[in-house]
């Protein structure tokens, strides 16, 4: 049979049914995936060596004869030794133990030349191993006497069945498998990178004869993955930019006039993300801008800016936001920064279903945005049900964009409108969120993407004192937090939802933890938010209260303290509140934690974050300690990229990178390389016409993942 990188693994015969039906479940399903499955760590066996004391306690290699085997068996352990005594060619004895393998004695005669790998102690006379890799002399060095491929397992697979069946496809006499995989990466590229083709990396990446192989096939891959990330991102935004929107002139005396009206100075930072934003409204192509900026930082007043010159050039624009507690704030908002203006502003959301409002208001609202009598629209969900119909939108603005699915989005841009001659244009987007994403994350996706970055707070904002306490210390912040609240401050407390326990529904933690602070806090009324309350509408029955109802009640003071679960984002601002605690908050990501402490200090008052932590060990306090020390949470997400991993910042980017993508995220010279080289072929083989190879991996590599 001849075994192509396509063949199905289930058609190899030395491929047993089962075995196939495991690797399948592992999502490999052909000879080129299984290549592609990568180990994710190496046993050195390389040191080859002949029996000697001074080697004992390091991991080494022996060859030698087997003089003797047994097998023992210890009936009340349940236990089978398999003890076989070898001899080195210095003729030393070497004896090596197996537990529970008695099989292992009939695959190891008198005689046989064996390769041991293991870590070399000593017993009265003999040097002993426990437990070595081992496999016959004569073979090729596979499992011992090499760098040893170490693969993720799962039951039924093993490393080494992975090395047996990887070793012989690399090494295929006369059609040597790696050399019939297609290399994505141009050749040029390859050279002027200095980097291994595919055949090699792939010997390399598997059977690596030194360190320095497996790092330059690692390093390979890592450009490939990322090589790959950076053309599709372009292609993307080249798309998009094949799409027309209406060019908004940028009226200055109206923008200086706005900002010279407001009762603060604009930040540098937030001078700066305005004239990015409204350089591109000026294009005939859509903008495509996300604005990223710590809560508090001021995203608002840049939106209303742009916002206002769209607007002020006739147009419509739209605001959307996830829920309805956070439309609404930005209704009230957008009203008192428009006040000096003669605009029209209205806010659309599900509730007047709710409500039962069965007429008039939501037809008149929805003819008068029909007609463009409407020039803002601020809303949920519900601005982009089927029936609402803009005359000539411009301009969409999505707050936490994180929050909506990308086909939620793509609806706000179906609103295209005539230009003229049958030219149709679909609006600028404008996306905001409040999850400092790391300056790395950034460029990996600038590609597709322009970003604008608030990285500077509005002055005279006060710091929030933020402190890890132990559990010896809770009782001072307790009565720190009844003397706060004597002053008239509120109290957030959040705690965190173990996502595996089965047995506690998320109902009753929460439950039980509002009865634990009402127990410590009689005197006090308690709040309590979770993720099972539904989002909105109020009963007056005294019925299931609904999360706004609780924000809104907490917000006009009916509590002194809302105990809310981790899984409910509480977006609203509340500038009475000046306490957060954050119950076993060595649980949380950094980044997270920065979040939950956003919640306050929105007010005029001096503001305490407390972190409570369950946990003695010195990493973790270390960890949490960084929170006290900054309160910049571009620093924080950098130090959580560091830490954890960018998996965590996915949500507010994209999802499903490879592996090898995702552990290179923090690689700022790999990203740049890889988006110059991307940006150069692209200019000379738009259509990859000429890379051919390129142009498969792209189309499969864009099946696998998803780039917005
Ligand atoms: P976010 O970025 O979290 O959306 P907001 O836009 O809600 O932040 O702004 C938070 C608060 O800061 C608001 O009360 C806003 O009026 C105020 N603010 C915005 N910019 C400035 C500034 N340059 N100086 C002082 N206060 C500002
Ligand atoms: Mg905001």
């Amino acid at each position: 049979m001849i075994i192509t990188p396509k063949t199905l693994l289930q058609n190899i015969p030395k491929i047993n049914p089962n075995y196939a039906k495991v690797l399948e479940k592992l999502g490999l399903l052909t000879v080129e995936e299984l290549l592609l499955y990568f180990p994710f760590r190496y046993d050195d066996f390389s040191k080859t060596v002949a029996l000697d004391e001074k080697y004992l306690g390091q991991v080494v290699t022996i060859e030698g004869r087997v003089a003797k085997a047994k097998v023992n068996r210890i009936f009340r352990r349940r236990l089978t030794i398999t003890e076989v005594v070898i001899q080195d060619k210095n003729n030393l004895p070497l004896k090596a133990a197996w537990f529970n393998q008695p099989y292992l004695k009939e695959l190891m005669p008198e005689g046989t030349e064996l390769r041991l790998s293991g870590k070399l102690e000593k017993k009265g006379k003999y040097f002993v191993m426990t437990g070595p890799a081992w496999e016959k002399a004569s073979r090729d060095a596979t499992n011992t006497g090499r760098l040893v491929p170490v693969y993720r397992e799962t039951r039924g697979l093993t490393s080494k069945w992975l090395r047996w069946q990887i070793k012989p496809l690399l090494d295929q006499l006369g059609h040597p498998m790696s050399k019939l995989m297609i290399d994505p990466i141009p050749r040029e590229t390859l050279e002027k990178l200095n980097l291994p083709p595919m055949e090699n990396a792939l010997r390399y990446i598997h059977f690596p004869a030194t360190v320095n192989q497996y790092l330059l096939a690692r390093k390979r891959f890592a450009f490939q993955e990322m090589f790959l990330v950076q053309l599709k991102s372009l292609q993307i935004k080249k798309e998009w930019e094949n799409n027309n929107s209406v060019r908004i002139k940028f009226d200055e005396d109206l923008i200086k006039k706005f900002v010279s009206d407001l009762p603060f100075k604009l930040t540098n930072a937030q001078r700066k993300a305005s004239f990015e934003i409204l350089k591109d409204l000026e294009k005939s192509r859509p903008m495509n801008r996300l604005l990223n900026g710590d809560v508090g930082s001021g995203k608002t007043v840049v939106a209303a800016i742009a916002a206002l010159q769209a607007i002020n050039t006739g147009y419509q624009a739209a605001i959307m936001a996830p829920t309805e507690v956070l439309a609404r704030q930005h209704f009230e908002n957008f009203n008192k920064l428009f006040k000096n203006y003669n605009l029209k502003i209205a806010l659309l959301t599900n509730s007047y279903k709710l409500l039962g409002d069965k007429g008039e208001g939501r037809p008149s609202l929805l003819k008068m945005i029909g007609s463009g009598e409407i020039d803002l629209l601020i809303g949920t969900h519900a601005i982009i049900q089927k029936d609402v119909k803009f005359k000539n939108l411009v301009l969409v603005i999505i707050d936490e964009q994180h929050r909506f699915g990308v086909a939620q989005r793509a609806l706000l841009q179906q609103e295209t409108m005539d230009i003229q001659d049958g030219i149709k244009s679909i609006p600028h987007l404008l996306t905001m969120t409040a999850t400092p994403i790391p300056r790395t994350l950034a460029i990996a996706f600038s590609g597709s993407l322009d970003i604008s970055i608030l990285d500077e707070m509005p002055k005279d904002r006060k710091k929030i004192v933020t402190q890890v306490i132990p559990p010896e210390n809770r009782q001072s912040i307790y009565n720190f937090v009844r003397s706060e609240i004597s002053s008239g401050r509120q109290v957030f407390v959040i705690f965190p939802l173990i996502e595996e326990s089965k047995i506690l529904t998320e109902i009753k933690a929460a439950t039980i933890e509002h009865k634990k602070l009402s127990d410590i806090f009689p005197e006090f009324s308690i709040g309590l938010l979770h993720g099972r309350l539904p989002a909105q509408g109020r009963s007056a029955s005294g019925g299931k209260l609904s999360k706004e109802q609780v924000m809104n009640d907490f917000k006009s003071g009916k509590y002194d303290i809302l105990v809310s679960t981790s899984v409910v984002e509480v977006g609203i601002d509340i500038p009475n509140a000046a306490v957060m605690i954050i119950e076993d908050a060595e649980r949380f990501g950094l980044s997270q934690l920065h979040q939950f402490r956003g919640r306050v200090g929105r007010g005029e008052h001096q503001s305490y974050c407390y972190l409570f932590t369950g946990s003695s060990s010195e990493t973790a306090t270390k960890r949490l300690q960084s929170l006290e020390e900054t309160n910049d949470g571009f620093e924080i997400a950098q130090k959580d990229l560091e830490l954890r991993g960018p998996g965590q910042f996915f949500g507010t980017i994209q999802s499903g990178l490879p592996d090898i993508a995702m552990e290179n995220l923090t690689n700022v010279k790999l990203i740049k390389f890889s988006q110059m080289e991307a940006k150069d072929l692209l200019a000379k083989d738009p259509e990859l016409k000429k890379h051919p190879a390129t142009r498969e991996a792209l189309l499969k590599f864009s099946q696998k993942i998803h780039l917005e």
